[in-house]
């Protein structure tokens, strides 16, 4: 007998001619760095989303601490503020809270593993600031609920869009709920690139701001200088913060700006690969249920859950299989460095322990959707017996 084809949870797959002949671009021109290509993909992801504001920088997680550090300064946050976030999520999202002396204080999650509105409203008192909502998988649970949550209570509004790329709420691109919206890039994610990400703040000023903290503190960039944007001397600038490294470069932006093209005719297939897992496993024994979506979003399909009881014993059994489903995620309170921050979220601690993220992407055939969901299904039907 041959071993089945494996079968990988993400493959990224690229237009390949299409990003080598943007790719020449910069090589012939002599410009791979900071702007060009850069700009090009900040307008058209505006374009794209309808969003006021787009910086491109090098990956999510550089996104999410510049929305964090922005604000911060912005608004006089000080050191031991808090910001109310999920434990369920990348430990990227919290660990930028770490690392701006901000105290991170976990909230439960809802049937849509994203922050449940009603276990955040208790959590707020004299030193929030914020709140961290986590698009996980690609949609957005009550997302809306939890904007109000925040104009009511004074509280700015973070978006970790790191899974939304393409993803429609209410029929409008996600990303203008709350006051930045930051988004991954990475060489998996469902608009890969290698690594890189985009940050839009609704605000101008902390638009500005997050531009001049990506690149060092620095207040004009060596592309304006060098297309003589901004007048005065080419060679002077100022720094008025104290800066990161942060920026996207053109090459990334090449990849991304052929990526853009194609989002949502990808996302489309990433939702049709999602209803044929949905329809496969609609009958199914007990142990084993699906995360519900909201019924006001269009999701960007990036990844297609399911909660088992006998998670690792499934995962071995796949693996046996040669089918390699991942898990997203462990909770971040399960990290050494959140174990100070441990606050009891039970239905994020069962999620963690149950669930698998089931293989979703473009080089999958219909035939590979059916193999995966029938074996979920043969594990399953085994175990829970007669
Ligand atoms: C991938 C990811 C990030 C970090 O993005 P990078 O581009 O890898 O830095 C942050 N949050 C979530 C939920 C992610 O999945």
């Amino acid at each position: 007998m041959t071993e089945p084809n494996p079968i990988h949870v993400f493959r990224p797959v690229f237009r390949v001619e299409e990003c080598l002949a943007e790719i020449r671009q910069c090589l012939e021109r002599g410009w791979v760095g900071l702007g060009w290509k850069t700009e090009e993909i900040e307008k058209a992801w505006k374009v794209y989303t309808g969003l006021a504001h787009a910086r491109f920088v090098s990956s999510g997680t550089a996104a999410l601490h510049l929305a964090v550090r922005s604000l911060k300064i912005a608004r006089h946050w000080d050191e031991g503020d808090e910001v109310i976030t999920t434990p369920l999520t990348f430990v990227s999202t919290n660990q930028v809270l770490l690392e701006e002396r901000l105290t991170p204080v976990f909230a439960d999650v809802d049937e849509h593993l994203c922050l449940d509105p009603a276990k955040i409203d208790p959590l707020v008192g004299p030193r929030t600031r914020a709140v961290v909502f986590v698009g996980l998988g690609g949609q957005t649970g009550r997302l809306p609920a939890v904007a109000d949550l925040c104009r009511k209570r004074g509280l700015a509004l973070i978006l970790d869009a790191a899974h939304l790329a393409g993803a429609r709420l209410s029929g409008r691109h996600v990303g203008r709920e709350g006051d930045v919206a930051a988004w991954s890039f990475h060489a998996v994610k469902n608009l890969g690139t290698g690594d890189s990400g985009m940050i839009s703040f609704a605000d101008r000023d902390l638009d500005e701001l997050a531009r001049e903290l990506s690149w060092h503190g620095i207040d004009r960039d060596t592309w304006s200088r060098t297309t003589g944007a901004v007048p005065g001397y080419r060679w002077r600038y100022s720094v008025r913060e104290r800066g990161m490294k942060y920026n996207g470069n053109s090459i990334q932006a090449s990849i991304a700006l052929v990526g853009l093209r194609y989002l949502d005719q990808d996302n489309e297939r990433r939702r049709a690969i999602h209803a044929r897992y949905a329809g496969a496993l609609a009958v199914r024994p007990p142990g084993l249920d699906l995360v519900p979506e909201p019924p006001d979003c269009v999701g960007s399909g990036h990844m297609f859950r399911v909660l088992s009881e006998r998670r690792d014993d499934l995962i071995a059994y796949l693996n046996a299989r040669s089918i390699y489903p991942g898990v997203h995620y462990d909770l971040s309170t399960a990290h050494p460095i959140f174990a100070s921050h441990i606050r009891a979220c039970p239905r994020a601690e069962l999620a963690a322990s149950r669930l698998v993220t089931l293989p979703c992407h473009l080089a999958m055939s219909d035939g590979d959707v059916e193999r995966v969901a029938s074996e979920v299904l043969l594990f399953h039907q085994a175990v829970s017996g007669p």
